[in-house]
């Protein structure tokens, strides 16, 4: 998860301001090199980290924090805010075309994940009602077009392609065809290059100039850190952006590029990707992001993860059981696949306030659920659809099965009838709704 070196850093330094019932300009400065230091540990530029941590310093001394009862947290809350709006302030949304379609002109360097996120977006407008179209324009590498296709089957979003011909034809062709066929979006996937290029930059300008996208939105990789914050730079530059998709978030730690992007370029991270899965993608939150870095908890997004995971059809038969008061080993299958489609266990339980700081990684194992899913499987479809029938020999031969112990069988047994015993007083209140907003 990114920040995490950043939040415990922040942390402790945060730890010493509150144990102060009144704190001097010295110790608001002493803090505030501490947390310079640890923006430039977690790969923060150094002169946003500069003026990062001046601007916090000129606000606490002079807004009378000094004089407030409970100061340290006064300084929390303007780093909070602060960050809210390095980041970008608030979120920021795609424009939308006045005459569909919506052109979204996906750039970056290979590798980024220009591919994965074109998916990942086509699969939200999708989930949000649209109609979008993607179009295969990397023409060079002779997997890519192949490898759109794969991303387009999996979400069933139509794939416009014409061959390795020019790009800029294919996409002119594209977005004339999105208009016969009443697509709404377009997405465009670009290119990329291991390194930036003119002749890149040629074909992005000309796509551009013939196309002209109301999106040009560029994809960074945000393990390479200030890398990617240079490479948006250049692309801002050569190109003119609109927007950035950091990428990879799941797998950066340190998070400098999330927190220097829209300082360095302007342009602000409208999206960010957590995850292989083309359902890891977020709206870039400025300030529930402030908030995460800071160790509150993100309960907004957690909710709103929730939300996506959430399989409609699956869902309304869980109420009906649930109304029936049953319960089985199937459906305890499906919640953990609803689960699992949150993304990263490690990052899902982050988000939940109060609980991201008291639980270590190593703490979480994600590999729990395949332990139990193998004890399931283990078992007969007889035994899934009816637990109670289990008996000890039968725990013996599940044990077995699944290379585990009757120890491990007991233990899920009785959470499972600990479950059983909740979803009874659940269901007996006439079975929870699942509201029409949670379905979405
Ligand atoms: P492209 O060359 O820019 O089109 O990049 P791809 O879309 O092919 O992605 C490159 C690799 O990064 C693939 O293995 C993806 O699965 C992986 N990837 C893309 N986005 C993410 C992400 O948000 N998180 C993680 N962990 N991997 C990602």
């Amino acid at each position: 998860m990114a920040f995490e070196g950043l939040s415990e850093r922040l942390e402790n330094s945060f730890k010493k301001l509150r144990a102060k019932g009144k704190l001097t300009e010295a110790d608001v400065k002493e803090a505030m090199r501490e947390v310079r230091l640890a923006l430039l540990e977690a790969d923060v530029n150094y002169k946003v980290a500069k003026e990062f941590t001046n601007k916090v310093t000129e606000r606490a001394i002079g807004d009378d924090v000094m004089e407030n009862l409970t100061p340290g947290q006064m300084v929390i809350k303007i780093v909070n805010e602060e960050l809210t709006e390095l980041m970008g302030g608030t979120e920021s949304r795609l424009s939308i075309a006045k005459h569909p379609p919506t052109v979204l002109m996906m750039c970056g360097l290979q590798g980024s994940g220009k591919t994965t996120h074109s998916g990942k977006l086509a699969l939200k407008l999708k989930k949000d009602g649209h109609r979008p179209l993607l179009v295969a324009c990397d023409v060079y590498r002779p997997a890519a077009i192949k490898q759109l296709q794969v991303v387009g089957s999996q979400i069933d979003v139509p794939v416009f392609e014409m061959g390795t011909i020019n790009p800029v034809n294919i996409a002119e062709e594209a977005v004339k065809h999105a208009k016969d066929h009443g697509y709404d979006y377009v997405i465009i996937d670009t290119a990329g290059r291991l390194h930036i290029d003119e002749a890149l930059m040629e074909e992005l300008q000309n796509i551009r100039s013939t196309v002209h996208p109301n999106e040009i939105l560029l994809v960074i990789d945000a393990m390479t850190g200030q890398d990617a914050v240079n490479v948006a730079k250049s692309f801002n530059e050569s190109l003119g952006i609109d927007g950035v998709i950091l990428t990879k978030l799941d797998g950066d730690t340190r998070g400098g590029a999330a927190l220097s992007v829209r300082a360095v370029t302007g342009k602000p991270i409208k999206f960010v990707g957590t995850g292989e899965k083309l359902e890891n993608l977020e709206v870039f939150h400025p300030a529930r992001m402030a908030s995460r870095i800071l160790g509150m908890g993100d309960v907004l997004s957690f909710i709103e993860k929730a939300e996506m995971a959430l399989d409609e059809k699956k869902a309304a038969e869980l109420e009906k059981k649930l109304a029936k008061n049953k319960f089985d080993f199937n459906d305890l299958l499906d919640q953990f696949e609803q689960i699992e489609r949150m993304g990263s266990l490690k990052d899902t339980i982050k988000m939940i306030p109060g609980i991201g700081k008291q639980i270590k990684d190593e703490d979480i194992d994600e590999r729990a659920f395949d332990r139990l899913r193998c004890i399931i499987y283990s078992m007969t479809k007889q035994e899934r659809a009816n637990p109670e029938i289990i008996n000890p020999s039968r725990k013996r031969r599940i044990a077995a099965g699944s290379g585990t112990s009757i120890e491990d069988v007991n233990k899920l047994m009785t959470q499972f009838k600990q479950m059983q015993k909740m979803v009874k007083q659940v269901g007996g209140r006439k079975g929870p709704k699942v509201s029409k907003k949670m379905r979405r």
